[in-house]
């Protein structure tokens, strides 16, 4: 009997599962709206340019790649504490946050959660509900137990924010509340700044633990004005948790870069919690890999390409915000009489569509069209040359 009978099969992930049913479609107008992903125009993956210029530069100048520091490349830490927090702000200033490069944001997050369970090994996990599906595994596996806050509200198309606000009111202190910086996945409604105010509030006043998990800064409004929540928290006094991706900022999914940011009372403290950090890194992959974090660093410390950066994020999201608008009048084109107008108020990559898990499986086996059974979609997903079809297959369904 081998030692691995009685390994059970773990159900598959949801979202590959939707990928491996795209790719044996033979439609040949299918639709992968089912990914988090950004695709150009072309449905193509983007290679920025100022990535690009920052690999030529390095094809010319080829180096041998030794071990990273166990947190990373120092250059890449603080472009990331300043994308975060603001390159002249206080904390940073003072010395007081402690960032390590992280596996994407999804390291980042994973090396928190670990540092948050050897910390307070009791504490429970809030995360909105719904929520991006991989918090409650990732927290799970981290020992917590993780339950939910109210966020979406179907019948209001919105947030439930009394809900939410209740939740966190009655949550005991020590309670690690996971929560989106900006552009919420998967709804694609977030939180207003007044409504940010009140949740800083309860995290003060119920000594909750904020993680703030940013993974789509630059896909909203801008950089500055997606990491407004962090300032907030930062000006209420409170030491926290923030999580970076920059997997969709930099078009760079498979090089996994991202970070950890911890905010800390002051820079002792942070040089404790940093060498905290370092060992959940050491017992766990040792030290990141070079190249994505290279060239991250080189964008973001070099003007013109950090100007370029963000130029290139603004297309990406403009053309976001146009998809949501040509959804919103492509669906009334194709003759669908109810108000579909709140995809535009919603923001970042996804739409949480309201169709029911019916429609998506329509969509998917008449359509090709491919959403989540939850009836999220990811705009980023649409072009010029597949919205039409897209509205007119939505409009047959609902
Ligand atoms: N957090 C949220 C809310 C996400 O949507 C994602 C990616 O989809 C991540 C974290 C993880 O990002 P990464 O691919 O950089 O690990």
């Amino acid at each position: 009997m081998s030692m691995f009978t009685a390994v059970e099969m773990a159900p598959r992930d949801p979202i590959l599962g939707l990928n491996e049913q795209f790719a044996a479609d033979t439609n040949p107008n299918k639709v992968n709206l089912g990914v988090g992903v950004y695709y150009d125009d072309n449905g193509k993956l983007p290679l920025l340019r100022c990535v690009q210029a920052v690999e030529e530069d390095m094809i010319k100048s080829p180096k041998a790649r030794g071990y990273l520091p166990i947190d990373g490349i120092v250059a890449y830490d603080d472009a990331v504490k300043g994308l975060v927090f603001g390159p002249d702000s206080e904390p940073v200033k003072s010395g007081r946050v402690a960032t390590i490069q992280g596996l994407g944001g999804t390291g980042g997050l994973k090396v928190g959660a670990d540092f948050l369970k050897k910390l307070n090994p009791n504490a429970k996990v809030l995360i909105s509900n719904p929520s991006w599906e991989n918090h409650r595994a990732l927290f799970t596996q981290a020992g917590f137990v993780v339950e939910e806050y109210p966020y979406y509200d179907a019948a209001r198309r919105g947030i439930d924010f009394d809900g939410m606000l209740n939740a966190l009111n009655a949550a005991p202190a020590g309670t690690i509340v996971v929560l989106h910086a900006c552009c919420h996945n998967p709804t694609g409604y977030d939180i207003r700044a007044d409504q940010w105010d009140q949740v800083v509030g309860a995290v003060k006043a119920r000594n909750l633990v904020a993680f703030l998990d940013m993974a789509y800064q630059g896909f909203g409004y801008g950089i500055q004005e997606d990491g407004a929540a962090i300032g907030k928290f930062v000006a209420a006094g409170l030491n926290f948790f923030v999580s970076t991706s920059f997997s969709k900022s930099f078009s760079l999914y498979g090089e996994r870069v991202g970070a950890l940011s911890v905010l800390c009372e002051n820079k002792d403290e942070a040089a404790r919690v940093l060498s905290q950090l370092k060992i959940m890194i050491r017992t766990n992959y040792s030290n990141p890999p070079t190249h994505g974090g290279a060239v991250v660093a080189a964008v973001l410390s070099t003007p013109a390409l950090r100007t370029l950066w963000e130029k290139e994020l603004g297309e990406m999201r403009d053309r976001i915000k146009l998809m949501r608008h040509k959804l919103v009048d492509g669906l009334k084109a194709a003759g669908v009489k109810q108000d579909m107008s709140f995809i535009t108020d919603q923001i970042g990559m996804f739409s949480y569509s309201g169709l029911s898990k019916d429609q998506m499986v329509r969509l998917r086996q008449e359509f090709g069209v491919y959403g989540t059974d939850t009836g999220r979609m990811c705009v980023a997903a649409l072009n010029s040359k597949n919205i039409d079809y897209v509205c007119q297959s939505i409009a047959k369904v609902l």
